[in-house]
């Protein structure tokens, strides 16, 4: 949660950002308190409020650091990213349990996971940074044709609060493996961990390759989308601002790379009323995230003739799940983000359980008093016999709130699932390998799994259909698509 205001209690905890070699303030000196999701009131840090002058300066320090770093050899790039690295996964700990004090996430369940996964993504990045290659063009027996990859400058990266640490590694690796230089802003939800990882980067990087600048997304990160020497946008978080990232990209003619929102289907077939089933269906809902995720498969299309018997075995397994303090080790979910997050989600939970016929089988709207009321917490949320168009099955909630619609026959169920102006992530549960195959074939969005709840995994191409986003990230091609530009040179060789 961030805020203005100086909070009762002033946090120990006062941080600077990274703007070419210096680690600085806000030009004019302002501030915003980053909060702590597990107690209502409490601060954990100040950090510098950016504002167009703040984004200038880093935007001319990237530009300054590409002249070099654009013909860096990449085996020196690949280097300083193995580096990086190292130095994360030797401060795995540290990160993890800064990142589960400002975003809510829990230390055992969710954010270890995390910084492990940005490890991966940087070393993943490291490996295919000699993988910039061009192609030759057979124009014709009098000419040498050939394409070379190049970078296109300084990129304005703009990320989420929710997965801080990892999607920052998903565009700082691509970006630097392919000669790029940065400038990158964190969600002032949730700037911490990203500015403590900025810290491990800056001993293994050129100054000015990477300037990552902390405040609020109308005015710091509005900043980076229309700044004139940023060169490529690559911008994740909701639709909405997708939606004027890419206004302002189109303005001055800047390609966009948008991972957005999400409302994803998971589709359960007779054959699959079973404990392995259930278990992945709470996994791939991100329950022990929150529900915070992008990939959330929040729209549970269930076989009528299982529906009750699955819901009754959700109801039980999600009940075992310990809410509580983050950082607590005994802790499965933790709290909602931030006030603004928490009572979006109680009223998407609100407005669901009112509908005619809706049945609330697990959770609800949280309690107003007893230790959960301390922070932001939300029970893991099932409404049953929802209606595909009801409000609650069609908007993206971002908050352990599932809803649960019943099909009859597989091309309605596919019908359904594709009915939504998103197209991120679906699931689809059975063991009928023709069925699994027909149906994932079958359905509207950039990342299906079978029989598994999984997150993304470096080297898979990731990106959405649909509202859900425009370019591919996480992987070689997309590495090469969203931050590499074709030059094709021609030769005559009369
Ligand atoms: P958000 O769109 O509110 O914010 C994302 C980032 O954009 C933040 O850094 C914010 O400060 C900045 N921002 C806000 N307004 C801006 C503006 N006018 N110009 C430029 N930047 C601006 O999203 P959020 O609440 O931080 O994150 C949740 C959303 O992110 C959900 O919709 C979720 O699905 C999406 N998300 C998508 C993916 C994916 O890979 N597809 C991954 C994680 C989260």
């Amino acid at each position: 949660m961030l805020t203005a205001e100086r909070p009762k209690t002033a946090p120990t905890r006062r941080e600077t950002m990274l703007i070419g070699s210096e680690w600085l303030a806000a030009a004019d000196g302002r501030t915003f308190f980053v909060e702590n999701p597990a107690k209502r009131d409490s601060a954990i840090a100040e950090v510098p409020r950016a504002g167009a002058a703040d984004v200038d300066r880093a935007a001319q320090a990237a530009a300054k650091a590409f002249e070099t770093w654009r013909t860096t050899h990449w085996k020196d790039r690949a280097r300083a990213l193995y580096a990086i690295a190292d130095g994360v996964e030797a401060r795995l700990e540290e990160l993890a349990r800064t990142l589960s004090s400002e975003t809510g996430n829990a230390l055992r369940t969710i954010t270890r996971a995390e910084v492990r996964g940005a490890v991966d993504t940087f070393r993943y990045f490291a490996g295919v940074a000699s993988e910039v290659k061009g192609e030759t063009v057979p124009l014709g027996p009098g000419l040498l044709s050939y394409t070379l990859r190049e970078p296109f400058g300084v990129v304005g990266a703009i990320v989420p609060w929710n997965v801080p640490i990892t999607i920052s590694a998903w565009k700082i690796g691509p970006a630097l493996a392919t000669g790029n230089t940065i400038v990158l802003k964190p969600s002032a939800d949730a700037p911490l961990a990203v500015l403590e990882l900025a810290r491990i980067c800056a001993e293994h990087l050129p100054p000015g390759v990477l300037n990552v600048v902390t405040g609020l997304g109308e005015e710091c990160g509005a900043a980076i989308a229309e700044h004139p020497l940023v060169r490529k946008l690559s911008f994740t978080g909701h639709t909405d601002t997708g939606r004027s990232v890419m206004r302002a990209a189109a303005e001055r003619i800047v390609p966009v790379s948008l991972e957005l929102g999400g409302k994803s289907p998971q589709i359960v077939f007779p054959d699959s009323n079973d404990d392995r089933s259930v278990d992945g269906v709470i996994a791939g809902m991100r329950f022990t995230r929150q529900g915070q995720s992008c990939t959330a498969g929040s729209r549970l299309f269930l076989h009528e003739s299982i529906a009750d018997d699955f819901l009754a075995k959700l109801a039980a397994k999600l009940s075992k799940l310990r809410i509580g303090d983050p950082l607590d080790e005994t802790t499965d979910i933790g709290a909602i983000a931030s006030k603004r997050q928490f009572e979006k989600v109680c009223g998407y939970i609100a407005d669901g359980a009112d509908q005619k016929g809706a049945k609330v089988i697990a959770g609800g709207t949280p309690p107003s008093r007893g230790p959960l009321a301390e922070g932001y917490f939300v029970q893991p949320t099932v409404i049953a016999h929802v209606a595909n168009d009801w409000r609650i099955a069609r908007e993206e909630v971002f908050g352990p709130v599932m809803v649960a619609i019943p099909w009859r026959d597989e091309t309605d169920a596919i019908r359904m699932a594709n009915d939504t102006h998103y197209g991120l992530a679906a699931y689809v549960w059975t063991r009928d390998i023709g069925r699994a195959i027909r149906t994932a074939h079958a359905l509207d969005a950039g990342f299906v799994q079978v029989n598994q709840g999984g997150g993304q995994l470096p080297g898979q191409s990731y990106g959405g259909f649909k509202q859900s986003g425009i370019g591919r990230e996480v992987s070689l091609e997309g590495m090469l698509e969203s931050y590499t530009q074709r030059k094709a040179v021609t030769i005559s060789l009369a």
